[in-house]
């Protein structure tokens, strides 16, 4: 989908690929297939395998690639050291191409994603256009914080959210599109996609996997 000049792809998962004034940005690739356009960007929530994937971030890194992840996935991505950047919790960055701030996501009612692990995820800033892409986790306080034109969000329970939980993260960050992610692969169907359409009616986009 394309709002105000940011395109979306959905890849499946969490993994998207985002297209703004000729940069491509992916975010946590995972199985993507070999045929995909060079990042400029690899922005990577935590070191889980199913976010963190070297194969597929070699799939697709030049050596002009900037990947940016938490500090705590540095040993997992120490064979390319030169293009890593990583940020604090927090703290607002220029890049060249957009704004990234790297938020907190973590688990509440389940085990899977402790608060202490230091895991993200990233709010991006495209001229007007606010992207939240929520990594993770359930709903947190931290997300009171956060105003998103377009938002990311899991849904498929177990290790995420509940589409329930999911819609109402969608209201706390004001999300005025909520696009469902983390169901296909591994965890969650289609049916929580439709679950969490449901609850939010025409604010919520349910993507075809690209
Ligand atoms: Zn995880
Ligand atoms: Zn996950």
């Amino acid at each position: 989908m394309e709002h105000k000049g940011l395109t979306i792809h959905w890849l499946g998962h969490a993994s998207f690929m985002l297209e703004y004034q000729e940069k491509i940005i992916y975010i946590d690739p995972y199985q993507i297939g070999r045929t995909r356009p060079d990042a400029d960007y690899i922005l990577i929530t935590h070191d889980h395998y199913d976010h963190l994937s070297v194969e597929d971030i070699d799939n697709v890194r030049t050596s002009e690639t900037i990947i940016i992840a938490p500090e705590v996935c540095r040993p997992k991505l120490q064979d390319i050291p030169s293009q890593l950047k990583t940020f604090a919790i927090g703290a607002e960055k220029e890049l060249p191409d957009f704004t990234l701030t790297l938020v907190p996501a973590y688990n509440t009612n389940k085990k899977f994603h402790p608060k202490e692990s230091g895991w993200v995820g990233f709010v991006l800033q495209f001229g007007d256009v606010t992207l939240y892409h929520a990594g993770d986790t359930d709903v947190i306080d931290e997300m009171k914080s956060i105003n998103a034109d377009i938002a990311l969000l899991p849904v498929s329970g177990t290790y995420v959210m509940t589409p329930k939980e999911a819609a109402e993260a969608a209201k706390t960050v004001k999300a005025k599109i909520a696009i469902p992610m983390h169901y296909g692969t591994i965890v969650g169907d289609i049916s929580h996609a439709e679950e969490f359409k449901k609850l939010l009616g025409k604010n919520a986009v349910i993507l075809e996997k690209e």
